[in-house]
């Protein structure tokens, strides 16, 4: 198993947040081409400027996922420090385990309170 995470970004000023996605989304899979097509069954999309979905300045939504690498942390160890460093949302990361289980990742309060003011939290 190994964990792949998607990157969004905010196109048109705002990221989508629901239940499945947010900020980033990491999901548990054998390979890369299982956890993209969960991916894309959760909601994430690619070239959604060429489909008129995505801001034309700010460009695609949804980058492709890439696989972690958590060097000698554990994953949410890991999540949460890239999270308390540069999380937008909350939670900031939604984690999609193999077994469907779910995890969220917040980041810390601390940093929220030292964003400036586009960055606080709705
Ligand atoms: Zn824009």
């Amino acid at each position: 198993m190994a964990f792949f995470m998607w990157r969004q970004n905010n196109s048109g000023g705002h990221f989508v947040v629901d239940d499945d996605l947010t900020w980033r989304v990491v999901i548990e899979s054998d390979d890369y081409e299982q956890a993209e097509i969960y991916a894309l069954g959760i909601g994430v999309y690619y070239d959604g400027v060429d489909e008129g979905r995505d801001c034309r300045c700010c460009g695609d939504r949804w980058y492709e996922g890439q696989e972690l690498d958590c060097e000698d942390q554990t994953l949410v160890e890991h999540l949460q420090e890239y999270a308390d460093d540069y999380g937008w949302e909350n939670p900031s990361v939604i984690i999609h385990y193999a077994d469907g289980t779910k995890g969220t990742i917040t980041r810390a309060v601390k940093n929220q309170a030292n964003e400036p003011v586009e960055a606080v939290l709705e």
